[in-house]
C-alpha cells in the first residue's frame, strides 16, 4: 500500500490562523510491529526535521519495493504550536507560552485510565493481553481532555503513538555528541538502536521521572499492576520508547540528515517493520561502540557563577572525577580573579555542552556519562527541566 499522507487539523488558536499536523503512514493500518517516529517536539531542536526529510524518500523506495512489513507512522514536525512561538527573532521552542510548561514533560500517566477500561482480569496469555491493553490504551487516549491547543496537540500525538511497539522521539541537545535515552527494561533494543545510528552514549534508567513523551507508552506496561488489574504483573513491556538526541542544535545538514535517516531505516529493519533488504539500501552502520550508562551516573555540571562558559575539553573527551572541565569567566571581575573552575564529579565521557556561552548561576553547562551512580542524582528526577 503506498504512503498515505494526512493533514490532521488542529484547533485555530486565533482568528485567521489554521494549524495542522502532517502524518505519513506506511504499511497496512494495524500492522505489526507498529513504529512511530516524530521530530521536534521541542520546537527549537531541528536535526530531526532534517533526518525525516531524508527518511521519507528511503521509506518511499522501501514501500515501492514491497519491503514494508509492519506499520510505520512518521510525523515530520510534532509541534506547530512551538514552531511559531518566536520572541525577538528566536524560537523559544522548549516551553509553551500558555503556561503549560515544557513540551516534553508531564505527559499523561495512562495506567489508571487503562485500568478503568479493562473489564475483568487479564488472561495470562501474553499476546491476547497485549492486544486488550492496546485497545484500552486507544480508548483512554481518545478520552483525554483537549480543551486547549496544548491539550489537543498532546492527545493527537498520543493517539498516533501510544499503542505502538516502538516510539522514537527525535530531539537534540545544545551542543552534543549523538546520544539516546531509553528504559533499562528494553536495554537490548536500545543498544540495537544505538548501533544502527552510530550512537556511543546510551543513557538508560529505570525511572527517569518527568513524564517525557517517549516514556508514557512504555511505563504503563508495568504501572498497570499498581492499579488492581489481576494478571498485570505478567505483562511484557510491549513498547520500546527512546528519545534520540541528534547531536546539537546547530547540527543541521544534508549530510547528517542522510546519515541519521539511514540509521533509522536500519532500526526499522532490525525490528521487522521492513524486510532486511531495506537496511541493505541504507548501507552499513557507522563504526561506533555503543556503551550503556545509567542515567543516575550522568554528572550534570552547573555554572557556579554568572559569566562566559569556556570549555577546556572537547566533546567526546574522557575526563576524570575532580578534573576541571570548564571555567566561567566573570566579565565584571578583574581578569586575574575572573575565572571560576567547574569540575566534574564523574569519571567518564563528556558528551554535551550548553549552546549558550553567557550563563547564569545554576545553568546546566555540561554532562559527563560515567559508571558510578552519583548520590545527588535521584531516581524519578533525572531529567533537566
Ligand atoms: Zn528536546
Amino acid at each position: 500500500m503506498p504512503r498515505q499522507t494526512e493533514r490532521l487539523p488542529l484547533a485555530s488558536p486565533t482568528p485567521g490562523v489554521a494549524r495542522h499536523l502532517m502524518v505519513h503512514r506506511y504499511g497496512a493500518p494495524g500492522g505489526r510491529p507498529k513504529v512511530y517516529i516524530q521530530a521536534s517536539l521541542h520546537a527549537d531542536e531541528w536535526p530531526g526535521l532534517m533526518a525525516i526529510h531524508h527518511l521519507l524518500p528511503l521509506l518511499d523506495a522501501a514501500d515501492a519495493a514491497g519491503e514494508i512489513q509492519g506499520e510505520i507512522i512518521v510525523v515530520p514536525y510534532a509541534n506547530p504550536l512551538g514552531m511559531d512561538a518566536r520572541y525577538g527573532g528566536g524560537i523559544v521552542g522548549r516551553y509553551a507560552y500558555d503556561g503549560s510548561g515544557n513540551y516534553n514533560r508531564d505527559w499523561a500517566d495512562l495506567a489508571p485510565l487503562i485500568a478503568q477500561r479493562l473489564n475483568g482480569p487479564l488472561s495470562g496469555e501474553a499476546e491476547a493481553d497485549v492486544e486488550r491493553v492496546r485497545g484500552a490504551i486507544r480508548a483512554a487516549v481518545a478520552d483525554l481532555p483537549s480543551r486547549t491547543p496544548m491539550m489537543e496537540l498532546r492527545r493527537t500525538l498520543m493517539g498516533l503513538s501510544a499503542d505502538a511497539d516502538h516510539v522514537l522521539d527525535l530531539h537534540c541537545d545544545g551542543e552534543a555528541e549523538l546520544h539516546l535515552y531509553a528504559n533499562e527494561a528494553r536495554r537490548e533494543t536500545a543498544m540495537g538502536l544505538a548501533e544502527d545510528l552510530g550512537i556511543e552514549v546510551a543513557l538508560l534508567e529505570e525511572e527517569a521521572g518527568g513524564g517525557a513523551f517517549d516514556t508514557a507508552p512504555v511505563e504503563l506496561w508495568w504501572r498497570l499492576k499498581e492499579h488492581d488489574v489481576p494478571g498485570a504483573e505478567r505483562l511484557p513491556v510491549a513498547c520500546f520508547g527512546a528519545t534520540v538526541e541528534l547531536r546539537g542544535k546547530g547540527d543541521v545538514s544534508d549530510e547528517l540528515g542522510a546519515r541519521d535517516a539511514a540509521g533509522l531505516l536500519r532500526f526499522l529493519a532490525r525490528v521487522g517493520a521492513t524486510t532486511p533488504a531495506a537496511a541493505d539500501r541504507a548501507g552499513p552502520a557507522p563504526a561506533a561502540t555503543p556503551v550503556g550508562y545509567r542515567l543516575d551516573a550522568v554528572d550534570t555540571l552547573n555554572a557556579p557563577v554568572a559569566g562566559l562558559a569556556c570549555y577546556l575539553k572537547p566533546l567526546g573527551a574522557t575526563v576524570q572525577a575532580g578534573e576541571v572541565v570548564a571555567v566561567v569567566i566573570d566579565p565584571a571581575a578583574e581578569p586575574g580573579a575572573a575565572r571560576t573552575e567547574v569540575t566534574t564529579q564523574q569519571t567518564g565521557r563528556l558528551f554535551a555542552f550548553n549552546e549558550h556561552r553567557l550563563v547564569q548561576p545554576g545553568d546546566r553547562i555540561a554532562k559527563v556519562a560515567g559508571r558510578e551512580p552519583l548520590s545527588y542524582r535521584k531516581l524519578g528526577a533525572l531529567l533537566e527541566d
